[in-house]
């Protein structure tokens, strides 16, 4: 770790974000004690956000390695739709490529057949996820499909009747689209009939949510996770369905930020499950260096070993901390993952939903969708949901397929 972590050092300051810390870097660099050097590195150099680097991700290549540069893709990666642009070297396309066929193969193990026929949903102008996704479902020489997100939907579940494909990796946002037109236009809204497995990557998907969509459609979930700036995926689902371990860990330092920032923690010394957020170094990355990035996701980290016998981390994706709130009444954080969690166990009837918190001792507004007839009133949904929010709200039924999905990623928690 730590020679990866002073390579890593030496390739930033020869990129133009870094002269500014050169001195800095050079004093972490020549430290001898290991333990001192990583201290000395998260209280030395400053955090970087998606702020700094849109409109510079140029600044962010070693001057040596701008020849080497073999491929660039935009990144869908920011909840402000604003795209940012990710620069590979070949290296470190065959470092995603093996990361992602050991993802999975752990996560299709027995599932999924060598042969299967495999879909990917993912917009046409595509992200480094979809690129990087598409390549090596190729390279694995699966036979694979890809369909534009925009496609007409009428027209993507026809494809997906005619190719009766194994496996549809997508993004959750894609897929309910896909399900709220079915719900809209056929009684028999199955897409198919046999076992179809759904990937998903790039949004919060919660436990409740998993069951749901078995229950709804005979559907086996799995879900990946990535970063896009950090070039792709790193890490997939467990197969006892409990987190998602984080294999790309041991090619990074990893830390995970308190979220009132009082105390930060590095993944590999976390004995708890703790809940923050992520902040990370890639060691593996040549092509763009981000040091300390501050990644938006909060995260729960699951510590020890796993009964599956996979020795990475687990970490659970809870969202992004634009869309988390504090609870007033005892400052606990409310992420998406857990309203989520808790809408759809209150009732498994709700679908889509969007609550916006006001500021305090205003009024926030809970608008919610369901895919069959409530199976609680209204009036108990309120009580039930304001108390656990702690917030004073009002809760607005809406039309299946009304509420909006802001794009390219959906969010549901909005401050207003
Ligand atoms: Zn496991």
């Amino acid at each position: 770790m730590d020679a990866k972590l002073i390579n890593t050092l030496n390739l930033a300051k020869e990129t133009k974000f870094y002269f500014r810390y050169k001195k800095t870097l050079m004093r972490i660099i020549n430290e001898n004690d290991e333990n001192q050097r990583i201290r000395r590195y998260i209280q030395e150099i400053p955090l970087i956000t998606k702020d700094d680097i849109l409109g510079h991700e140029q600044d962010l290549i070693p001057k040596n390695l701008r020849q080497r540069i073999i491929l660039t893709c935009s990144s869908s990666g920011t909840t402000r739709g604003i795209g940012s642009l990710t620069y590979y070297t070949e290296y470190e396309l065959g470092y995603f490529m093996k990361l992602s066929e050991k993802i999975h193969n752990n996560l299709t193990e027995k599932k999924i057949s060598q042969n299967a026929s495999i879909l990917v949903i993912v917009p046409f102008t595509l992200t480094a996820i979809g690129i990087i996704v598409l390549m090596q479902m190729l390279h694995m020489k699966y036979n694979t499909g890809f369909i534009d997100s925009k496609t007409n939907p009428r027209k993507i579940i026809d494809i997906i009747r005619r190719l009766r494909p194994e496996l549809i990796k997508t993004t959750p946002d894609i897929f309910y689209n896909l399900i709220e037109y079915s719900l809209k236009t056929h009684s028999n809204f199955r897409l198919a009939d046999y076992k179809l497995h759904i990937q998903f990557t790039g949004n919060v998907i919660s436990d409740s949510r998993k069951k749901q969509l078995n229950e709804l459609l005979n559907v086996e979930i799995s879900e990946t996770f990535g970063v896009s700036e950090f070039g792709g995926p790193l890490g997939g689902m467990c197969v006892y369905d409990d987190g998602m371990h984080f294999y790309a860990s041991e090619e990074m330092l990893v830390e995970i930020h308190s979220f009132d920032n009082k105390d930060v923690w590095l993944l590999h010394d976390l004995k708890d499950t703790i809940r923050g957020k992520l902040v990370a170094t890639p060691l593996y990355r040549q092509g763009m260096i981000f040091l300390r990035y501050f990644t938006d996701d909060i995260v729960e980290v699951i510590p020890g070993r796993c009964p599956c016998g996979v020795p990475y981390p687990k970490l659970r994706f809870l969202g992004k901390i634009q869309d988390c709130f504090r609870r007033p009444k005892d400052g606990i954080i409310i992420t998406p993952y857990d309203l989520e969690n808790k809408l759809l166990d209150t009732d498994p009837s709700i679908w889509e939903f969007k609550l916006y918190v006001a500021e305090r001792k205003k009024r926030g507004k809970l608008l919610v969708e369901y895919i069959d007839t409530p199976q609680i009133s209204i009036g108990d949904l309120l009580g039930i949901i304001s108390d656990y929010c702690g917030l004073k709200i009002v809760i607005e039924k809406k039309k299946l397929g009304r509420i909006l999905r802001f794009k390219p990623k959906r969010r549901r928690i909005i401050k207003v």
